[in-house]
């Protein structure tokens, strides 16, 4: 594939805040950029040179992004697999179409995991698909109790239900009109990381050190991201494994991989989780932290440049924004204190242009930087107050 170079267009479908931060990441080298999201006000398409303005599946919109743009990106996994190959047809797409459809369905992904998991060294969590009714009254006992989550279009812990017994689990699967399942096991979590690795059209693969993630709800709140937030020898396997997972795919662009570490007879084990082909909330430390960010990365992986190997260069943590601090304790909305949280040495704040804030919705988020990790701990523990925001004493 020739490299595109600089003053030329880049595509990315969908218009969220992923899309946002690599228009950014485009614009400061020189690229134009294109954004397809039905959105008037989405993220992306305000800070975009061109916004494309339709459904994700509509031809004539996907045929004027594909004519604006040299080649194509996506910031979400729900784009629909066949947009992606109708773009395919006439211009260079990464990740391509069908390993965004592996990501789309946890039953698919659990399958290239579990194919993965002699080259990789790392397996998924004890799990059933559940698709009929025979397939339902198959589970084992074993697996509950367990979360039972929708195969398609989840996202922030939407589509799970946690069920104890069989009788929850067949309330749960009808309340989810019965769409295909997978069943997991409830597996007792000591923490959860995840790593990010961009590939190049060559087979190049370049990434960063793992990063250890609180979830609160169900939801990303807080990223530990320096030497230590893991202990090494983890970190290497978890690192390897996503090597593993996006090589056996043929996989280009920037790719996510989240593990869960659990108590294993010998000691700590990695469990994989799931992955996300894009950019992930848990690497966006890397834009203040590192020499690269994933969407530097993102944009070199899609047009066709050379990837460097990127560097941290300050401890960091990285702290959700949600919805929810845009409320008082009365349920009026407010700001939030930006001003006392920017006089704190090493806060980097980053909104995303919504308008409407909800609870639980992805607002924006802060990463905190310095010379030393004490100073970094100290620093977000103060913003942690000033916000309200749960998870840093996890
Ligand atoms: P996102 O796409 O935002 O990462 P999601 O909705 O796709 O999230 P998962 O990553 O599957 O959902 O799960 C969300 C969180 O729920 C996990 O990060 C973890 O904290 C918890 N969780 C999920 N599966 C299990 C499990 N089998 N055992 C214990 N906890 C789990
Ligand atoms: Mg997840």
């Amino acid at each position: 594939m020739p490299t595109i170079l600089p003053g030329a267009t880049l595509g990315v479908m969908g218009g969220g805040q992923l899309g946002r931060m690599f228009v950014h990441a485009a614009q400061r080298l020189g690229y134009f950029t294109a954004v397809l999201d039905p959105d008037a006000a989405s993220p992306a398409g305000l800070v975009s040179h061109h916004h494309v303005q339709t459904a994700y599946t509509d031809p004539a919109g996907l045929e004027q992004l594909a004519r604006l743009s040299a080649a194509i990106t996506t910031e979400f996994e729900n784009v629909p697999a066949q947009a992606l190959e109708a773009l395919a047809a006439t211009r260079p797409v990464a990740p391509g179409g069908p390993c965004v459809a592996i990501a789309q369905d946890r039953i698919q992904e659990k399958a290239h995991f579990s194919a993965c998991a002699a080259s990789s060294g790392v397996g998924c969590a004890p799990h059933a698909v559940i698709r009929t009714e025979a397939e339902l009254q198959a589970v084992a006992d074993a697996l509950l109790p367990g979360i039972l989550k929708t195969a398609r279009m989840g996202y922030d812990g939407k589509g799970q239900v946690r069920v104890k017994t069989r009788e929850e689990l067949t309330v749960a699967w009808n309340e989810l009109q019965r769409v295909p399942c997978v069943l997991e096991k409830m597996l007792p979590l000591l923490a959860e990381c995840s790593v990010l690795v961009a590939r190049g059209f060559d087979g190049q693969m370049v990434g960063y050190a793992p990063q250890r993630n609180v979830h609160v709800n169900g939801i990303l709140a807080v990223t530990h991201a320096y030497p230590g937030c893991l202990p090494a020898e983890l970190a290497a396997r978890a690192e390897a494994a996503t090597r593993a997972i996006a090589q056996q795919i043929g996989y280009v662009g920037l790719l996510c991989v989240e593990f869960f570490v659990v108590e294993g007879p010998q000691g700590l084990d990695l469990v994989v989780n799931e992955m996300a082909p894009r950019p992930h909330n848990s690497g966006h430390h890397t834009i203040d932290a590192c020499d690269h960010s994933q969407f530097d990365l993102q944009v070199h992986a899609m047009a066709g440049l050379p990837l460097p190997q990127p560097r941290q260069h300050s401890p960091a943590l990285m702290l959700n924004l949600l919805g929810d601090i845009w409320f008082d304790a009365k349920g009026r909305e407010r700001t939030p204190d930006w001003a006392q949280v920017l006089a704190l040495p090493g806060t980097h704040l980053h909104l995303y242009g919504k308008t409407e804030a909800r609870r639980a919705r992805k607002m924006g988020h802060l990463t905190v930087t310095g010379a030393d990790l004490a100073s970094v701990q100290a620093t977000a523990r103060q913003c942690a107050t000033l916000l309200g925001l749960p998870g840093l004493d996890t």
